[in-house]
């Protein structure tokens, strides 16, 4: 296939296993987000790609070439990791320029790709500051600058964005994509934010203990989480405990349908049902029907936007998130119907 491929990548550190089995295809132009908690491997991962680790086993392939011991800067890649690396000493001008020197470029033509470059990240007529006369948020832009000088075939960065606070951070993901949309790049972004993956992404691959758990759609991976540990950590879910019975999950003495069963799963054996707080409904007490239990509401937390109501059905907790306009009816201690409609719920392996 044309594009990045990895097979079967381990990586271990003495009798650490920081990588297990990873496969993993990116067709070219692809933004892909590797996401998961500290520790599982992701920038190892990054790291192997990039060539600055040999993996223990498998291959790296790009356009049906293996490159897996191919000298880093043989490989042609842009990278941008957590520590910037920008020279303090220079100027914006000549720290963007500075590989188009290291490649013999003539002084006019740097000039016009530096000035170019400024453009694109929205910094036009910077190039004789320096660096320290940067905020953060403009010399991370500096950064990916420098990195697409060259024009690169992958661009790799290693949480690019970690350093800044949440405003300009959520910014400047809407604005990495943009970039990534405009230039059509190959894209490949470490973080352990799932709202920044799910902002930035095509492909999102959700590592956990040191293994691939799900690649897909950010939608896709939210909707259809395939296992627990997915379901956790993309946004918030319900996991209810209950057993496998005819298809769907028995919860509290009722059998409530699932729209799919999840891998790994025994009819009368133990289950996860998964829906997300959103999708849960509230109806008014008795009122009967399928996928409904019976709840009391233990707790009402009003944010203003959205009003999140904790539930007790028969000793299992279930969360609602629900718009204001409509939960005034719902008020702590009160009696409600509790309905998870089987078309947003998941049957998953505990
Ligand atoms: P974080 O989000 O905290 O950066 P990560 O998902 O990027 O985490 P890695 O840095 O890839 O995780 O590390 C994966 C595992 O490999 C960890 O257990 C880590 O301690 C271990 N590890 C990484 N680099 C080395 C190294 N050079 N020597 C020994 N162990 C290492």
């Amino acid at each position: 296939m044309s594009g990045l491929v990895l097979e079967k990548i381990d990586k271990h550190f003495g009798s650490v296993v920081a990588l297990s089995d990873v496969r993993l295809e990116i067709a070219h132009g692809q933004f892909v987000c590797l996401l998961g908690p500290s520790g599982c491997g992701k920038t190892t991962l990054l790291r192997i790609i990039a060539g600055l680790e040999a993996p223990s086993a498998g291959r790296v392939l790009l356009d049906a070439e293996e490159i897996t011991e191919q000298a880093v800067h043989k490989r042609g890649f842009g990278m941008v990791f957590q520590s910037l690396a920008l020279f303090p000493h220079l100027t914006v001008g000549e720290n963007i320029a500075y590989g188009l020197k290291v490649r013999g470029l003539a002084k006019p033509e740097q000039d016009a790709r530096v000035a170019e470059l400024l453009e694109l990240v929205r910094l036009p007529g910077l190039a004789a500051r320096h660096i320290a006369q940067l905020s953060g948020g403009q010399r991370q832009r500096i950064a990916i600058a420098r990195a697409l000088a060259l024009k690169p075939k992958l661009f790799l960065l290693d949480e690019p964005l970690s350093a800044l606070d949440a405003k300009l951070r959520e910014e400047m993901q809407i604005e990495l994509r943009l970039l990534q949309q405009q230039l059509g790049i190959t894209t490949i972004v470490v973080t352990h934010d799932q709202r920044e993956a799910m902002t930035m992404a095509d492909l999102v691959v959700v590592m956990g203990d040191n293994r691939v758990q799900q690649v897909g759609a950010p939608l896709d991976i939210y909707r259809r989480p395939v296992n627990r540990f997915v379901a956790d950590f993309i946004g918030t879910s319900n996991l209810i405990p209950g057993r496998l019975r005819e298809g769907g999950v028995e919860v509290a003495g009722a059998r409530l349908a699932v729209a799919e069963v999840g891998p790994g799963l025994a009819e009368g054996g133990e289950a996860s049902l998964c829906i997300r707080p959103e999708e849960v409904r509230l109806l008014a007490a008795g009122e009967a029907g399928a996928n409904r239990l019976p709840g009391r509401i233990s707790f009402v937390r009003d944010l203003g936007a959205t009003v999140e109501i904790s539930l007790d059905c028969a000793g299992t907790q279930v969360l609602c998130l629900t718009m204001p306009e409509q939960h005034g009816q719902f008020r702590q201690g009160g009696t409600v119907t509790v309905e998870l409609p089987a078309a947003a719920c998941l049957a998953l392996a505990p």
